[in-house]
């Protein structure tokens, strides 16, 4: 999970966070309106509930990629609230046809809010969408029947800023999706990253010009997300159907909870391992023992033994998973090893990250020297 985060709602299983960091999308918008004009107190509410309005705009929108890719079956993990907008976190398929849809959906919703807001607007007949001008005004005024017009703008503006072809904006996934129709993916992504690119320098070059601090840190974000995206196509494809058991370390040294740090020491400088799975008599696997456990625990309680001092909580894998599967949840946990578990629930193997490594670099070599399987089993 992302840390720093609060957990507000669920929809549909889908868990709706925030980000600490949301705070402070809120300190700004009560001075914009509040301090920095002379509205006031009034100045500050309208700003915060503005704010809070858009951000329900932007989980709508987060929710419609989400209730599509749960339409095709994808399983959606959370959506996290940021201040330069929303994040569902969901498997992006390989499916060209899934990914045009789930990029559209979002952006759809924002489209009928919209829609529905004009509909308001006009039988309230409040201020009109179509005279900007004077919306402006009554925004930067504070005033109250400015909220509707402000909504809608807001609901268009997002449309308009996904449809910028850069990853992660859905256009970026909108591009690649229509390029993979025509060619493989891979080369799809390589084209739809470097757009990505090239529009993330021009989104932070009018950022500059325009002195706009959000289209800055956006166009950083896009730089990024598009980088992020290329890489991770990449390893996709070449770890591709690799399993772990194919990878995996097979007899790692392991600890139990009882043994003195000083064996997991010893084991530490004698052996190519930094991070042990702790195991019962039973062979079950009870903990995990990192670097870091090891240091605190030599620095705070030397005396006491592995059992004291290991993770208790921590991710486990199959030995017939995806490697690529195994590898998000290892990042995700920010740990650098993985115990693999037989069906048994007994100790099967040992992943690290090196071995991931190692495996993705003799893949992009020869393709398909692993996918044969092992070189040595003692089956
Ligand atoms: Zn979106």
């Amino acid at each position: 999970m992302i840390p720093w985060t609060v957990t507000l709602t669920r929809v549909r299983g889908i868990e709706i966070k925030v980000h600490a960091t949301f705070v402070l999308i809120l300190i700004w918008a009560a001075y914009y309106w509040g301090a920095d004009t002379d509205a006031g107190a009034r100045g500050i509410a309208f700003g915060v509930v503005a704010t809070l309005l858009l951000f329900l705009c932007v989980t709508l929108h987060e929710l419609g990629h989400a209730i599509m890719a749960q339409h095709y079956g994808i399983e959606v993990r959370d959506i996290t609230l940021l201040p330069i907008g929303g994040v569902a976190r969901l498997e992006v398929p390989e499916n060209p046809k899934q990914e045009l849809w789930i990029a559209l959906a979002g952006p759809a919703v924002n489209v009928v809010i919209a829609a529905l807001l004009i509909a308001v607007g006009a039988a309230l007949q409040a201020t009109s969408v179509v005279s900007p001008g004077n919306l402006v005004d009554s925004m930067r005024d504070a005033e109250w029947n400015g909220l509707l017009p402000y909504l809608t703008l807001a609901n268009l503006y997002l449309v308009v800023f996904n449809a910028i072809p850069a990853f992660p904006l859905d256009g970026g996934r909108v591009l690649r999706a229509l390029l993979a129709m025509r060619m493989d993916y891979r080369r799809a992504t390589a084209i739809a990253v470097s757009i990505g690119h090239g529009s993330a320098l021009l989104l932070g070059l009018l950022g500059f010009a325009t002195a706009n601090f959000f289209l800055i840190v956006i166009a950083i974000f896009v730089w990024f997300g598009a980088s992020g995206e290329g890489q991770q196509v990449a390893v996709n494809s070449v770890l591709g159907g690799a399993t772990v058991g194919q990878v995996m370390i097979r007899q790692p040294q392991v600890l139990f909870p009882t043994d003195p740090l000083s064996r997991a020491v010893g084991l530490t400088l004698s052996t190519a391992q930094s991070d042990f799975p702790v195991i019962d008599g039973n062979e079950r696997v009870v903990g995990l023992l990192t670097m870091d456990d090891l240091l605190r625990g030599l620095q705070e309680t030397p005396g006491s033994p592995v059992g004291t001092v290991m993770h208790r909580q921590f991710p486990t894998a199959h030995p017939d998973e995806a490697i690529v599967d195994v590898q998000a949840r290892l990042a995700e946990s920010r740990l650098r090893a993985i115990p693999i578990v037989a069906a048994d629930g007994r100790l099967d193997g040992f992943l690290t990250a090196g071995d991931i490594g190692e495996a993705f670099r003799i893949l992009s070599v020869r393709p398909q020297i692993i996918a044969r399987g092992p070189a040595t089993t003692n089956r």
